[in-house]
């Protein structure tokens, strides 16, 4: 897309190597505990990025782009990358889907997923470094299907 590298000041590329888009930077514990174990021995000690691309199959990659992690490589679902594939996975600690809140909403006119997140983050069970694959917190992207799903909620 843009012309940023064409320059050879661009040493520190955090753009996925398969879709050029930007990623977010990602915790080796997260990589570690998700990658499956015949691969876990390529991860090393770089820095990690996640690819959010919804048809990229890249996940991670590190900084040099040397190293990727491609969906298949993780034993978990991504999420966001199978929007054609449901039950789609939003909360990995407790395992909501976007089905599970939808189904609530039909049934009591609300969603009590993000609470009972919240409750769970307080009582200190959710450990979405090590379960979601983006390591980070899921209740941001709960909260989002909630609001998707119940656009009159306060
Ligand atoms: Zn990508």
């Amino acid at each position: 897309m843009g012309s940023c590298c064409s320059v050879t000041t661009c040493s520190k590329a955090t753009v996925c190597p398969e879709c050029r888009a930007e990623g977010k930077p990602v915790g080796l514990k997260t990589l570690q505990h998700l990658v499956i174990e015949e691969k876990r021995g390529a991860i090393g000690d770089g820095n990690y990025y996640f690819c959010a691309t919804p048809d990229c199959p890249v996940v991670y990659y590190n900084a040099e782009g040397s190293v990727t992690f491609h969906k298949e490589d993780l034993i978990v679902k991504v999420g966001l990358k199978e929007s054609n594939n449901p039950p789609i996975l939003v909360c990995y600690c407790f395992n909501i889907t976007e089905g599970d809140i939808r189904e609530e909403i039909r049934k009591t006119g609300r969603s009590t997923a993000s609470q009972r997140i919240r409750s769970e983050i307080k009582a200190r069970s959710c450990a979405c470094e090590i379960n979601n694959p983006s390591g980070r917190c899921c209740l941001g992207d709960v909260e989002k299907v909630e609001k998707q799903l119940m656009p009159f909620k306060i």
